[in-house]
């Protein structure tokens, strides 16, 4: 186990709370606080969240919320999960 989501790309997007967005509010500009909210709380119900954070995270999407993070939480989150991984070899 490696702290990654056993996901297929094609599969999990198929669940995706935010499949009909059409207002753009997952790549909001980075002062947009209603936008951030608004998105954040959509994916606060989205039942393939996980795969969402791990794809974005394996895949190092700079850009856009996934998985309820911001690009930031992102970085902080796979340097954690990196740490986790160095420790447990
Ligand atoms: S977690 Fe958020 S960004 Fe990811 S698929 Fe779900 S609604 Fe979309």
């Amino acid at each position: 186990m490696n702290g990654f989501a056993d996901y297929e790309y094609e599969e999990w997007r198929e669940g995706a709370a935010c499949a009909d967005d059409t207002e753009g509010i997952f790549f909001p500009d980075e002062g947009d606080v209603g936008a951030i909210l608004r998105a954040k709380s959509i994916c606060a119900d989205c039942p393939v969240a996980d795969d969402c954070l791990a794809y974005a995270i394996e895949t190092n999407q700079s850009v856009g919320i996934w998985g309820a993070t911001m690009p930031r939480e992102r970085r902080k989150l796979k340097r954690q999960w990196i740490e986790e991984i160095r420790r447990a070899s």
